[in-house]
């Protein structure tokens, strides 16, 4: 089959590589019929994610359809369409039963190289370094999905790829991150980062009560997003100074809750950046925390700071003295997607939300390099890229 690898720094191709296989009784094939690239896909995609491997199939938000299957997977049938979550998990054990989906402590076969750097082991992911456990990803035709029984959710009849493909990731995360910010009823929430899961988070900010949302970035295309498609208030912090704005539209208390959609490369005008990227480049930092740093910052006295933003280890300057003098909350996590699928379902079939908002561009998977290019380089107006693995080469749509 083909499959879109990683075969270096700002180094994707696709390549033709063996067909999955059934390993296991709980495993699932799925043709693949809808893949996306994620923003942190391109922390891979720039080096910053240790233990990758030259010729790894990239990719963890995908959907497809059921072409095989393992004997103990019950709930599922040959042809039936799912959406795939990106952790994978056992549905049984200690993290599991406790919905912590996103620690499963039977899916990373690897899990001693991440209790090395991290102390213990978070779930296998799918496409994203063997630190994670080195699991095909779903830029390819096909996947291998382990624990299918528990995992994907089933498609029902009517729902188009582009209303549900986000289920599997980008849309649970951004709703995760708005629900750890415990939204009452009039609340301020700021956003930092804009791109697809700063829109899902700003959102579902306001289905979960928020007032007033405030999203913060740099790019024009994704401000109008977030400002036509949600309906938040924007901030451009190459014109305005985020600390200052929130101030001053809050009375001088600042957002309720402060949510970080960034992540470890985030960027700022001046010099803090300098310092960051030269100590980042030179290994003596492993992530750039600007947005988090100014997010605790701006949070108001006893507020929350919510982080789902991806971090891979350690980060300089952090200022835990503001956190612990303000009696702030900061609650994290990779999504615990397996919680949220169902009922952000129901959210999409009563018409509450159509993620497929955030989509800017559809393309083959044969162009997933170009892919990557465009959405690492925000060119061409780039915020969401779906890859179709099995559109003929003469229907190819690219918009
Ligand atoms: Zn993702
Ligand atoms: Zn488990």
């Amino acid at each position: 089959m083909k499959a879109n690898c990683w075969m270096g720094k700002k180094d994707v191709r696709i390549q033709d590589v063996p067909d999955p296989q059934i390993l296991n009784a709980r495993d699932v094939i799925v043709k693949i019929t809808s893949t996306a690239i994620c923003g942190s896909d391109l922390h891979l995609y720039n080096g910053f994610v240790p233990t990758m491997e030259k010729g790894d199939i990239l990719g963890h938000e995908f959907m497809g359809e059921v072409v095989e299957k393992g004997e103990d997977v019950k709930n599922l049938e040959i042809g039936d369409r799912v959406v795939v979550p990106f952790p994978i998990s056992c549905g049984s054990c200690f993290s599991c039963q406790r919905g912590l989906f996103s620690l499963c402590e039977n899916s990373n076969p690897n899990a001693w190289m991440a209790e090395k750097m991290w102390g213990h082991s978070p779930a296998g992911i799918f496409g994203y370094s063997h630190l994670t456990g080195g699991f095909a990803g779903g830029q390819a035709e096909y996947a291998r999905v382990p624990f299918a029984d528990f995992g994907p959710i089933k498609v029902p009849e009517g729902l188009r790829d582009e209303q549900v493909l986000f289920l599997s990731d980008i849309f649970p995360t951004g709703y995760m991150g708005a629900e750890m910010c415990n939204i009452q009823p009039g609340d301020t929430i700021a956003v930092w980062g804009c791109g697809p899961v700063g829109q899902f988070a700003m959102k579902s900010a306001f289905l979960l009560g928020a007032e007033r949302v405030i999203g913060i970035d740099r790019f024009p295309e994704r401000l109008k997003m977030a400002r036509e498609k949600v309906g938040a208030e924007t901030i451009n912090y190459e014109e305005v100074s985020p600390l200052d704005f929130l101030h001053e539209t809050t009375g001088g208390r600042g957002p309720d809750a402060c949510i970080d959609a960034v992540g470890m490369e985030s960027h700022t005008p001046g010099a803090v950046y300098a310092y960051d990227r030269i100590k980042q480049s030179v290994m003596a930092e492993s992530d750039r925390p600007i947005a988090l740093r100014e997010a605790i910052m701006a949070c108001r006295n006893g507020g929350t700071v919510s982080v789902i933003g991806v971090y891979g280890g350690f980060i300089d300057k952090f200022p835990f003295g503001s956190v612990m003098n303000r009696s702030l909350t900061i609650r994290t996590g990779q999504c615990h997607v397996q919680r949220y699928t169902r009922p952000l379902l129901e959210r999409i079939q009563k018409g509450e939300i159509d993620p497929g908002f955030v989509i800017t561009h559809t393309m083959a998977l044969d162009d997933a390099p170009y892919g990557y290019e465009i959405f690492n380089n925000k060119q061409d107006d780039c915020i969401k890229v779906v890859l179709k693995p099995h559109l003929s080469p003469s229907s190819r749509l690219l918009h």
